[in-house]
């Protein structure tokens, strides 16, 4: 049996970045961007007002103050959006809104709150108070301040995050090449397994696999093929197996264990290759990895918390890979157990906790029963603990690592 590690490393030495393609840019959230962008523009592409105020010639109003207010003439008005031909003389002013172009000739935007308008009874006005100077410059947003023309705004490998997007948006990018997202077909085998929608008969569950692995695959953006049910034969496998070759990956659940009809590593074997199966960990051990015909196939044990903390810990880093990140593996943070638990056979635990912030030190409770079915302990669990091979007694107070599930990525 390898470790944890040894299989991971496996499975990424097996796994290629993906191509490129142009994506609008509001479906490229999570996705890594494959080419440097540089602006066409000047952001912003003007000097402009970052306040609602006067514009003014700094020169005018040196020593203005409440007690003695400098007049100037008002001569016109400039708005957001539109671009005006009046100039800014000596002792003139050109009432100005937030975004709009700087008028020629000034230098300094005075905001209204320094100014005598609140006060002034004679609308229309014709001239304004000055009760502040302002320094030269002060309150203009200079062109290209935030992103010069010509200038490397965003560089090839970065995650797009709506701050990206929003970068790209106002470049006036609706799309641009991301590295695609990888297609992961899903396989659930077993003789056990009737459809959502479908009555139970004695014996019977339902598929909760397949809809747990395919939101998985969404949550770290991938597309899910989801394949349906194969039966525990030979053939049916086979046949089920090939309509899962024009995806990026394969996962299977359930087949994998020792029992008489558990076919999936059998048709890995004869279809394909395999790499490993079996890993020192619990829940999980019997997971299997291989390829057929060039595509990776995780081999998810069946019972429902093994097949989603293999994918965890496989699958996802897997994913990650073919959209090109770099950052695959969930950190984990220091936590103080308090909840006994047992490690009997040196495997590597993962416990379904909760893990909750007092102070500046986190806890973690067990959710209860850790079976391997019990789907609930993972749905109510926010990490997961990891005891170590080496530890076979975990006790109150015990300080562990655990992987915390609740970010995207
Ligand atoms: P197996 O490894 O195929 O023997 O499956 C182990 C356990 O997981 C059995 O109790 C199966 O009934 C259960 N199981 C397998 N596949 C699924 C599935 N798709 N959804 C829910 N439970 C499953
Ligand atoms: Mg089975």
């Amino acid at each position: 049996m390898i470790s944890v590690e040894e299989a991971l490393e496996r499975v990424l030495s097996y796994i290629k970045v993906l191509d490129s393609v142009e994506t609008p840019i509001l479906e490229c959230l999570g996705q890594v961007l494959a080419e440097d962008i540089y602006s066409p523009i000047n952001i912003p592409p003007k000097d402009n007002s970052a306040m609602d105020g006067y514009a003014v010639k700094a020169a005018d109003i040196v020593g203005a103050s409440a007690s003695s207010p400098v007049y100037l003439d008002i001569i016109g008005e400039a708005k957001a959006g539109g671009v005006s031909n009046l100039a800014v003389k000596a002792h003139k002013t050109i009432r100005i809104m937030t975004g709009a172009p700087l008028p020629k000739g000034a230098d300094a935007v005075v905001p209204f709150e320094e100014t005598d308008e609140t006060q002034r009874k004679d609308q229309p006005l014709k001239q304004i108070g000055i009760l502040k100077a302002v320094e030269k410059g002060r309150n203009i947003r200079s062109a290209g301040e935030d992103i010069a023309k010509g200038q490397m705004a965003i560089q090839k490998g970065t995650v797009l995050r709506p701050a990206q997007v929003g970068v790209l948006a106002s470049l006036g990018m609706g799309k641009v090449k991301v590295i695609r997202r990888p297609v992961v077909a899903i396989l659930a085998t077993g003789d056990e397994l009737v459809a959502l929608g479908q009555p139970l008969s004695e014996g019977q569950i339902y598929n909760s696999n397949s809809y747990s692995a395919a939101a998985q695959v969404l949550r770290y953006g991938g597309i899910p093929k989801v394949l349906g049910i194969a039966r525990d034969t030979e053939k049916d496998l086979t046949k089920k197996i090939r309509e899962a070759l024009s995806a990026d990956m394969l996962l299977t659940t359930g087949g994998v264990s020792m029992g008489d009809y558990d076919l999936v590593k059998d048709v890995l074997a004869k279809q394909g290759e395999i790499s490993f199966w079996k890993v020192r960990m619990k829940p999980g051990k019997p997971l299997a990895f291989g390829t057929i015909k060039g595509v990776p196939h995780l081999g998810l044990p069946g019972n429902p918390v093994s097949s989603m903390i293999t994918f965890e810990l496989f699958a996802r880093p897997a994913m990650l890979k073919m959209m090109g990140k770099t950052n695959l593996i969930r950190p984990t943070v220091d936590v103080i157990m308090e909840s006994v638990a047992r490690n009997s056979d040196g495997r590597r635990v993962f416990l379904r906790a909760i893990v909750r912030r007092e102070g500046d030190r986190l806890y973690a409770k067990t959710t209860g029963p850790q079976g391997s079915g019990i789907l609930t302990s993972m749905s109510m669990a926010n990490a997961l603990v990891v005891v170590p091979e080496t530890v076979s007694v975990i006790k109150a107070g015990d300080k562990l690592k655990a992987i915390m599930l609740d970010d995207e990525q």
